[in-house]
């Protein structure tokens, strides 16, 4: 399967990890939309959210919590971020591989665009 983010949890495209553990790593978005915007994604590919299984949704989990840990590293913990999941054409989804977006280190607007 040729999927680009599987190619980067593989080590195969240079792309420096922020951060990564068995199940999850995480890496710097190439088109920034935040002083910090980090996408964070299970190493197993899953197409979208959609897509996975009840049995799996464990790892939904674990993305979050490699969040926390990476808004405190970076400090946009007090002063706060936003979590972005796309999914789907209308979502605004590009990449066909679960990621979360980890955006911070300006203020947020809402609505989302
Ligand atoms: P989405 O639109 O939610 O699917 O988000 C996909 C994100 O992946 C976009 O913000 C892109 O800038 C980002 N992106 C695409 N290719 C790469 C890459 N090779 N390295 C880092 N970020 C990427
Ligand atoms: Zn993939």
């Amino acid at each position: 399967m040729d999927c680009i983010f599987c190619a980067i949890a593989r080590g195969e495209m240079g792309t420096q990890l922020v951060f990564e553990n068995e199940h999850v790593v995480a890496f710097e978005d190439l088109h920034p939309q935040a002083p910090t915007h980090i996408l964070v994604i299970p190493r197993r590919h899953y197409a979208s959210l959609q897509d996975v299984p009840p049995e799996d949704l464990s790892i939904v989990q674990e993305l979050a919590a490699a969040a926390q840990e990476l808004a405190r590293e970076r400090r946009i913990w007090p002063s706060g971020y936003r979590l972005v999941v796309n999914a789907g054409s209308e979502g605004g989804q590009t990449v066909s591989h679960l990621h979360l977006h980890l955006l911070g280190g300006r203020q947020m607007v809402w609505p989302p665009g």
